[in-house]
């Protein structure tokens, strides 16, 4: 595990020798910065906040296992009837929207993979891509930002985007993602960030699991793999909530438990062959499935999205202007010209790429208002309600509700906090 100072000198060597040739005034700068800070932050005391994301998690998983962990947290705070997430349900643009209170088209994070035609690269997270890291892909002020520019001090322990600085500012302790580092690290790091004796005491931290995503996509979302993995999740609840008792925070820290979309089962018989309806040749593919993301060649738009139309079976197709407006997916550069959503459990694909390696179980990107990508929200703590279960709300508004219990000025975003007072208890 890096430490940010750590990853900080070994990625960007060239940066570290200014670093170090300035160190003096650089250090002196950041003292005057703490000085601020603890200023700023006498005058604006908040219980501290955690916010976790359980990637690909459904209520539905709760429902049909025994989790008393979750069962507890449950009892003692707020719980959605579901959550709502934004368009595409992927994890990239719905974890920067949870961060932001931004839809999609709002920070351009649209897909996990994408291209962009104005930088003329790939945004991608998997390796040997360093796309994350890179503040010019990321549109909006995070929550974690937007604390650490109004005096507090936010920790991060992995979320999408955490590793970008925005106009210059990161977290106080961030990390580069690793997806090895165990869950038990990752948490007892936290704890210490959060502890009010330790030397970070963050007033805002961040966790983030994906092992009950990853099992998911593996073996299906009804699968006895994703039911042990969501023991293993409550698991580690009951460690989170043991640890915050610890530290002595278990009156005082707010925690928001969320996942960023939910699953659908896959299957061989549920494919669309898009080299079947149209050539390939005469469009790129900015991403796959089950959103297909088609920029057309020159004069060839109309062509394809009207093949695309007399073979709509299986998903629908539109040109990005006519996407319902309740997607907020049409208004940025970097969404080209047709937009082809797949039916829940279909997947988009050529036949040549199914032959070869046939489709994974489970996937989501769907249209969020689909049954199976709707997801999970939980909170407790001092400023949430007790035992009261809350009808179903967008997750563009959770930024608002951040931003009201740490007491802060929010960035321009589009969600309300009046959506989300009902959560709390006075
Ligand atoms: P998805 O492909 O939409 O299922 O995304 C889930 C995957 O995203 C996880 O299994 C991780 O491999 C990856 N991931 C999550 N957070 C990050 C991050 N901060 N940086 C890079 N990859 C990440
Ligand atoms: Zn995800
Ligand atoms: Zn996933």
């Amino acid at each position: 595990m890096l430490l940010n100072i750590h990853s900080f000198m070994f990625s960007r060597p060239l940066k570290y020798l200014l670093f170090v040739g300035f160190f003096t005034s650089l250090a002196l700068i950041s003292g005057c910065d703490q000085a601020a800070k603890t200023e700023n932050n006498d005058q604006n005391e908040t219980n501290p906040v955690l916010l976790i994301s359980i990637d690909g998690f459904m209520n539905e998983y709760i429902d049909r296992n025994e989790t008393p962990n979750f069962d507890r947290f449950i009892e003692q705070g707020v719980q959605a009837e579901y959550l709502i997430p934004v368009f595409p349900t992927k994890t990239f643009p719905t974890h920067w929207s949870i961060a932001t209170g931004l839809y999609v088209e709002n920070h351009g994070i649209i897909s996990n993979s994408f291209y962009d035609y104005e930088l003329e690269e790939r945004f991608s997270y998997g390796p040997p891509a360093d796309s994350p890291n890179d503040e010019r892909w990321w549109g909006g002020e995070p929550i974690w930002i937007t604390a650490e520019n109004q005096g507090k001090t936010a920790a991060t322990f992995f979320w999408p985007g955490s590793e970008a600085s925005i106009n210059g500012v990161q977290s106080t302790r961030w990390i580069d993602y690793d997806g090895s580092v165990p869950n038990v690290e990752r948490i007892d790091s936290v704890m210490a960030w959060l502890d009010p004796s330790g030397d970070v005491r963050a007033d805002f931290a961040t966790l983030y699991f994906s092992f009950v995503d990853s099992r998911g996509h593996s073996y299906g979302p009804n699968s006895p793999e994703v039911d042990e993995a969501v023991q293993e999740m409550d698991e580690l609840l009951g460690y989170i909530l043991d640890e915050t008792d610890q530290i002595g925070l278990s009156e005082n820290l707010n925690m928001v438990l969320v996942s960023d979309h939910g699953m659908a089962e896959l299957s061989d018989d549920k494919v669309i062959f898009l080299n079947e309806i149209i050539n390939l040749e005469d469009v790129d593919m900015v991403d796959w499935s089950p959103v297909a993301m088609i920029k057309p060649d020159e004069d060839k738009t109309i062509e394809i999205y009207e093949a695309l139309k007399a073979n709509e079976e299986h998903y629908r197709v539109y040109l990005r202007e006519d996407l319902p407006e309740r997607f907020h997916f049409s208004d940025h550069y970097r969404i080209p010209e047709i937009i082809m959503i797949a039916d829940v459990g279909y997947t988009i694909t050529t036949r040549p790429f199914f032959e070869e390696r046939g489709v994974i179980a489970g996937n989501h990107g769907f249209d969020n208002m689909a049954p199976e990508m709707h997801t999970f929200f939980a909170a407790k703590g001092p400023v949430f309600k007790q035992g009261e279960v809350v009808p179903p709300f967008e997750s563009v508004h959770i930024y608002e509700l951040l931003t009201n219990i740490l007491n802060l000025e929010p960035a321009p975003n589009d969600g309300n906090a009046d959506e989300l007072l009902h959560l709390l208890s006075n």
